[in-house]
């Protein structure tokens, strides 16, 4: 199938030419593995591959050994990784590259830029992302995990769990957000970079989820883990605030993933529907099948102009928060709509693991959940309207 840019497009010529390239890469050295990884989970030499080709720092400065590109890159490389059909490769890749790297090149210091980002360009490690504890989850504010400052030896000591970690077993660091002041409220908050290998971090075991397999998720504990100043992301107590800020590009990618994901689970179900006959017809000429795709066609160009617009406000540096909410909600209704159609129409073969189907929809049905779930999303827009 040809590889496109929709269009109303935020892209250009270059944006076309980057698309192709990754599309190639894509069915060369992705997609025919897709399905083993469901069972081994992603090999790291897959992100050590993309850093060689320059995909990890699409839009990260040329000195960290980014392609130094606009936003709208890692869009087109979201878009393109879904069309694999690895929902759990999408996911740990955006972690490493949508969640942790920017929020490094925003907060961090040279010293930290220069360890990590230009580690994580090359796909040399992989980084995890903390927020998560088994007490707190959509209400970040309840999280628990402490560091206290030892001022005798002028370190911290970190003590706490976080659970549901992508990458949380192959990362050589985890961005942690932790309480540092239990009574300053939201002002009481600070993020550490902590390597995966300090003494007192322990993995725990791989936790067995519905869908996204080729993912790991680990649940992990911290366990008086010492970590110098220089480990503090931004500045101390001001955590929630980067934390907040951080989850605006992580919802910003979910969408445009998850949504380009669905894209691709209607394109394999609109080939069953041109060769699959029932009744002496093609499935697809059925009137109520054709109007399920003229349904789901309308609601994915609703989404994706959506998101490209709240695309171009961010790329444009306005902090469009109540926009970004509704184009991940939207984008994970769509997408949850569009693979239950896509079930239905491929019949009992959409309930089989051997199509690809079957896994799409497992995968999908979390993106209602993660990167702040529908309920959550709902009401940071009703918030926004002062209510
Ligand atoms: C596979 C997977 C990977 C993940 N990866 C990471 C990761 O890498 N890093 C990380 O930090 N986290 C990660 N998460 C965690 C994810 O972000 C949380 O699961 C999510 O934020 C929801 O939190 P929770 O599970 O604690 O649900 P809860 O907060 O307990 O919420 C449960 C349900 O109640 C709803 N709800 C909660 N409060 C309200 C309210 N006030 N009003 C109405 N409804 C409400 C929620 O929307 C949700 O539907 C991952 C989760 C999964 C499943």
């Amino acid at each position: 199938m040809a590889v496109t840019a929709p269009e109303l497009s935020i892209f250009t010529d270059e944006h076309q030419q980057l698309r192709e390239s990754i599309a190639a890469f894509v069915a060369r050295e992705v997609a025919p593995h897709v399905s083993e990884w469901e069972h081994t989970t992603f090999p790291d030499s897959i992100v050590r591959r993309m850093g060689e080709l320059g995909l990890l720092g699409l839009s990260m400065p040329e000195q960290y050994g980014g392609q130094g590109g606009d936003y709208f890159t890692n869009i087109v490389l979201a878009e393109e990784i879904a069309r694999a059909g690895s929902g759990g490769l999408l996911m740990g890749l955006s972690v490493h590259t949508d969640m942790v790297m920017p929020p490094i090149l925003e907060f961090g210091t040279d010293e930290q830029r220069e360890r990590y980002l230009k580690a994580g360009i090359a796909g040399e490690e992989i980084y995890a992302l903390g927020i998560t504890e088994p007490d707190a989850g959509s209400d970040v504010a309840a999280i628990k995990t402490r560091a206290v400052r030892d001022e005798s030896a002028g370190e911290w000591v970190i003590d706490g769990s976080k659970t549901y970690i992508t990458n949380g077993h192959r990362a050589s660091m985890i961005m942690l957000v932790t309480r540092t002041d239990l009574d300053a409220g939201y002002d009481g908050f600070t993020i550490f970079l902590v390597p995966m290998d300090a003494p007192g971090v322990i993995r725990g075991h791989k936790l067995e989820k519905m869908g996204m397999h080729a993912s790991d998720t680990a649940l992990l504990a911290f366990d008086g883990v010492r970590v110098p100043d220089s480990a503090i992301l931004g500045e101390v107590g001001r955590g929630f605030q980067h934390i907040m800020w951080e989850l605006q590009a992580e919802r910003a990618i979910a969408a445009a993933g998850c949504l380009a994901y669905a894209q691709y689970a209607f394109d394999m179900t609109l080939e069953y529907a041109l060769e699959r006959k029932t009744f002496g017809r093609t499935l697809g000429t059925h009137q109520a099948i054709r109007h399920k795709f003229a349904n789901m066609a309308m609601e994915i160009e609703a989404a994706r102009r959506l998101i490209y617009a709240t695309a171009a406000d961010y790329a444009a540096g306005k902090y469009n928060v109540r926009e970004i909410s509704m184009a991940k909600l939207k984008a994970t209704q769509v997408a949850w709509m569009v693979v239950d159609e896509c079930v239905q129409i491929h019949g009992g073969a959409g309930y089989m693991s051997e199509f690809a189907i079957e896994r799409v929809m497992r995968d999908i049905r979390l993106y209602r959940i993660g990167a702040g779930a529908d309920e959550i999303m709902l009401d940071v827009i009703g918030k926004s309207y002062g209510l």
